[in-house]
């Protein structure tokens, strides 16, 4: 590998701290061993973009670079990072990685862990609290009870009754392993210290070494018109708090108990409106629920069964937009399952008042009749 650290980056030669930065960012990202596993040709560009970042984020080592080259800086002592052995890249990168990702990453892995380097509980935190149907549709406060960590008082959250930790033998403080299998490289958390580097020597009483204990408390929250199932409200700085006195969110997840007649889908309600065959048949027009009131479905003649009529405006106001859904009303046609005497008088009135005669075939069908017989002939 022996490309211009410029050409490498994919930069210009003028290219300002910003630029060598962004672009060492998403190179690295995309080369990462983690992403690329078992990729040979991945892991030698993965050196070239540290060693060319290790030397262009450096103003001295820059200068150099740009006036003698590459044996500039062999004379200094640098060392390249393409005859370096992976396990010590590997080490050597996490400083770099943290001051171009910030804690959110390692040098040993993507994704997954989050920000836990040193710490032993994420900062944000959640809590849940149920609404019944109408809370979630209209708003309403709620009381929620959690509870929160912070360091613990007796140890100032070292988890050592002396305040004193001693670096992890294992990991050398680095909070992580790195083994071979094959021609790979792995790392993973540390076993020993649990990723934190250090190991307790006189365990804390208070909090049986923890470094941290865990406080009730409560909140009142106002929960807004439209919120709905499985949403989230963010409280700021409620959540855990770190040993530098960080303060972590908390987070409600909100649970939303169902309605016996109404049904939610997003912002729109649906009612099922059981109606007569005769109110059908006649054309009525019913009175029907509505979350806020009553309104009136006019059934047009002819409707059948599961139609649905839709109530613009009438259904729940979208948290955000503060937009009205509807209210989407579906009839279910019922019919007696039981007649009386006289009610079948009176159908039968009715049906042959409809010139529709009683009687068990129909002619329309005789000639359908006819053709399924003669199939079997
Ligand atoms: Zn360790
Ligand atoms: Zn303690």
């Amino acid at each position: 590998m022996d490309l211009e650290y410029y050409e490498v980056l994919e930069i210009t030669r003028t290219a300002d701290a910003a630029e060598i930065k962004k672009a060492y960012r998403k190179l690295a990202l995309q080369y990462h061993p983690d992403r690329n596993q078992g990729d040979k040709e991945a892991e030698e560009k993965f050196k070239a973009i540290n060693e060319a970042y290790q030397v262009l984020s450096d103003e001295q080592k820059r200068a150099t670079y740009d006036r003698y080259g590459k044996q500039g800086l062999d004379s200094q002592g640098f060392s390249h990072f393409s005859d370096m052995r992976y396990e010590d890249i590997m080490g050597d990168l996490g400083s770099i990685f943290e001051s171009v990702f910030g804690g959110g990453f390692s040098s040993g892995g993507f994704g997954g862990g989050g920000s836990k380097q040193n710490r032993k509980y994420n900062l944000d935190l959640e809590a849940e609290v149920t609404l019944a149907f109408n809370e979630a549709i209209f708003g309403t406060k709620k009381e929620v009870s959690f509870s929160y960590k912070k360091p613990c008082d007796a140890c100032d959250g070292t988890g050592s009754k002396d305040k004193s930790k001693a670096t992890c033998k294992e990991c050398k403080g680095k909070g992580q392993v790195f083994y071979r299998q094959g021609f790979m490289t792995f790392s993973q958390t540390c076993p020993e210290c649990n990723g934190k580097g250090s190991v307790v020597k006189n365990p804390c009483p208070s909090c049986n070494a923890k470094g941290f204990s865990q406080v009730d408390d409560k909140v009142i929250i106002d929960i807004p018109e439209g919120i709905d199932n499985n949403n989230r409200i963010r409280v700021a700085g409620r959540g855990n708090i770190d040993e530098r006195g960080t303060r972590g969110d908390l987070y409600i997840l909100v649970h939303v108990k169902e309605d016996e007649h109404f049904v939610r889908h997003n912002d729109d309600i649906y009612i099922e409106v059981p109606v007569f065959f005769t109110q059908v048949a006649l054309g009525e027009t019913i009175k029907i629920p509505t979350i806020r009131g009553e309104t009136e479905l006019e059934l047009p003649l002819g409707a059948k069964d599961k139609q649905q009529f839709i109530f613009k405006k009438e259904g729940v106001k979208n948290v955000h937009t503060h937009q009205l859904g509807s209210m989407i009303a579906q009839i279910s046609i019922r019919y007696p399952k039981k007649i009386t005497k006289e009610q079948k008088e009176l159908l039968e009135k009715l049906q042959a008042e409809f010139g529709i005669e009683t009687k068990h075939k129909d002619e329309k069908f005789e000639s359908v009749f006819d053709k399924i017989k003669s199939w079997f002939d």
